[in-house]
């Protein structure tokens, strides 16, 4: 029977050592601050920003929310972008996608500042994530995921891990973070010809297709480590993932449940790259 690892005590994890490491950095004079701008009112937005505003308030960072208008002009959206650019109390900007569809993300992605860029808009932080460069900012919740197997102590060194789903926000990054700790990785998707087949030598499985329960027990190696990202509703209206929980605890040796897994990391790993910018801005060394 798996190991059912949940995000809770690693997010508490983080949040411990980020609220001594900005105690620091306060009494220094500096507060690490995230600006979280928002176009409209998307209900699973203001769930995520809701968790988030609250994740930073216990740590310490300061927060500001920058709501807009959903029919925002291109050209206004670029002068509050650059404005909270050039602003000195905010070190992290969250920005939520997808944007309204007249607003052109691909002209936006080179004005928010890279530095500034906490969850992986800017093609520089893109560039980062693929040469391993640690100043980048990878996705938040692909890094949710890296910290719950850092923190469950998952060797990933030398082992295949196998990627369902690669989207630029998850799978990608999720694939590109695994072969940058050094595992052997195959990326799968809506094309690939035998899924069952690239799953059977997987040690890792990393599963973000937005497909609830797609995952059967059969696919899973005996004693593989499950992570599951997918966050879907089920024909009753039931919160789960992309992986079949129940099916797979039997097969697998860890694995993440949902709600209660990936996610509830997420915004302690939005916390932890704020942190992070402000340091790496002000120049302040992790010991403050
Ligand atoms: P996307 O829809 O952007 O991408 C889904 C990926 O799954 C695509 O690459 C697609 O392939 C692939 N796919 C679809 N069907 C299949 C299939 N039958 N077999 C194999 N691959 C398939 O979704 P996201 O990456 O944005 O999100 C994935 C999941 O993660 C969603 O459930 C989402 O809600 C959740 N999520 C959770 C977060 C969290 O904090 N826990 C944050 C963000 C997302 P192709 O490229 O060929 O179309």
């Amino acid at each position: 029977m798996a190991e059912i690892i949940k995000g809770k005590p690693v997010a508490d994890q983080i949040s411990a050592d980020l609220a001594r490491e900005v105690g620091r950095l306060r009494d220094l004079g500096v507060i690490p601050g995230l600006t979280i701008v928002r176009v409209g009112a998307r209900g699973d937005d203001l769930a995520y920003e809701r968790g988030a505003l609250k994740r930073c308030e216990q740590i310490g960072i300061g927060t500001r929310v920058c709501e807009l208008p959903e029919d925002i002009s291109q050209d206004d959206f670029i002068d509050v972008l650059k404005g909270v650019n050039d602003d000195a109390a905010t070190h992290g900007i969250l920005l939520f996608r997808p944007l309204p569809a007249h607003l052109n993300e691909e002209e936006l992605k080179y004005v928010i500042s890279p530095e500034k860029d906490v969850d992986c808009f800017s093609p520089v932080n893109v560039a980062k994530l693929v040469e391993g460069d640690p100043s980048g900012f990878p996705p938040c919740t692909p890094t949710a995921v890296m910290e719950i197997l850092k923190f469950h102590k998952v060797a990933i060194k030398g082992r295949r891990a196998v990627v369902l789903g690669r989207s630029m926000v998850v799978g990608k990054p999720a694939a590109l973070l695994l072969l940058n700790e050094d595992a052997t990785v195959t990326v799968c998707h809506s094309r690939t010809s035998d899924l069952a087949h690239e799953m059977a030598r997987a040690d890792i499985v990393v599963a973000a297709v937005g497909r609830a329960r797609m995952v059967k027990a059969e696919y899973v190696k005996s004693g593989a480590v499950v992570i599951d990202v997918g966050i879907n509703v089920d024909e009753q209206g039931n919160l789960c993932g992309d992986v079949d929980f129940d099916a797979c605890q039997s097969q697998a040796g860890m694995i993440t449940p949902v709600p209660g897994g990936v996610g509830s990391v997420t915004t302690s790993v939005l916390a932890k790259h704020v942190v992070k910018a402000c340091r790496q801005l002000t120049g302040l060394s992790h010991e403050g």
